[in-house]
């Protein structure tokens, strides 16, 4: 076994084990492997290490070295949101999710009105490598008291308008409990509205929620048959792009059954909690004001609707319908969402 081998089954290791960190120290001619546990950095004595190893860890694209130190940083790993990276989430949005989320505790908002979607954004948004306490609740008070108390990784709660059940939830999630809170509601701001209806305190929303993530799924466009036209007028205005922009309708072929779809696709849209948007909520400013400030520079449903539609994943009338749903926010007012989404 070569010194890359070795050191790739190593870093494999240590991701399945969710050490967030190792180290690798030259001390004389050796080289020693420390890994960060709760306690402290623990010594792996079962390796050995050569200094080969060294230059080796230094390449990888997540290792930092100063003097005779290497530290590899296994949190920041991309396969943190790996989950919504299945799913179909841009990478910009993933990457505001993982930033907001690397404290320990606080609430993931998760908001749907179809159930296949906010189930699959709930496991997604704490999906991670190795083994997991996850559990999933559905709105007894006195069994979330119990998970709390049982090191979970993440709990899934559906909320309701029961006061006393969101209260604990962002309760335990002040005290450092992941909570994944999902709620029926089309968006994020209809979510943090349900929120406030059901008189969770304006402090502790600011306070314990670290990201809102609203999805909904649209039908696929069938890649083998689409076929590439010319946008019309009122759709071009709808999408924000000029008049004769090649966008693709549906027609039908033998691999869709003659339908014209495949495999629904799932539009996001993300809202991280920054410190402007913590005072907004702490003030109880309306959504209207949240929502101004929080889709200044990420896309609203709707934005990734035209995203889609643009790309031929989705028609246009699907973006159309999505946007008009959302109260039709003029094209203008969306930040070019598709520079956002890279
Ligand atoms: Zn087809």
């Amino acid at each position: 076994m070569g010194d890359a081998d070795s050191l790739d089954q190593l870093v494999q290791a240590a991701v399945d084990a969710g050490i967030p960190a190792v180290h690798l120290v030259r001390d004389g001619d050796g080289v020693r492997i420390l890994v960060r546990t709760v306690s402290g950095l623990a010594p792996v004595r079962s390796l050995t290490a050569t200094g080969a190893w060294l230059d080796a860890a230094q390449a990888l694209p997540n290792a930092t070295r100063r003097a005779d130190r290497v530290v590899i940083d296994l949190v920041h790993q991309e396969s943190r949101a790996g989950g919504l990276a299945e799913l179909g989430m841009p990478g910009a949005m993933r990457t505001a999710i993982e930033r907001a989320t690397l404290a320990p505790g606080g609430v993931i908002l998760v908001a749907s009105e179809d159930d296949v979607a906010l189930t699959a954004t709930m496991a997604a948004a704490v999906h991670a490598p190795g083994e997991r306490h996850i559990v999933e609740l559905c709105g007894d008070r006195a069994d979330l008291d119990i998970a709390a108390q049982m090191d979970c990784d993440a709990i899934l709660l559906r909320g309701g308008a029961d006061r006393a059940l969101l209260a604990a939830a962002f309760d335990h999630a002040q005290r450092g409990v992941r909570i994944v809170l999902g709620i029926d509601a089309p968006d994020v701001m209809a979510a943090i509205a349900r929120l406030r209806a059901a008189r969770v305190e304006r402090h502790v929303i600011a306070f314990a929620l670290r990201v809102a993530i609203a999805a909904r799924r649209e039908q696929g466009l069938c890649s083998a048959c689409r076929r590439p036209a010319q946008a019309m007028g009122s759709e071009s205005a709808l999408l924000g792009v000029d008049p004769g922009t090649v966008i693709y309708r549906p027609v039908g072929c033998a691999a869709c059954d003659g339908t014209g779809f495949a495999e629904p696709v799932t539009l996001f849209e993300t809202v991280a909690v920054d410190p402007g948007l913590r005072r907004l909520l702490a003030e109880g400013g309306d959504v209207a004001i949240l929502a101004r400030h929080a889709f200044v520079g990420a896309p609203t449903l709707a934005g990734s609707a035209r995203v889609l539609a643009r790309e031929g994943r989705i028609t246009v009338d699907a973006a159309i319908r999505i946007a008009r749903a959302a109260g039709a926010a003029p094209v203008a007012a969306a930040a070019h969402p598709h520079l956002l989404m890279a």
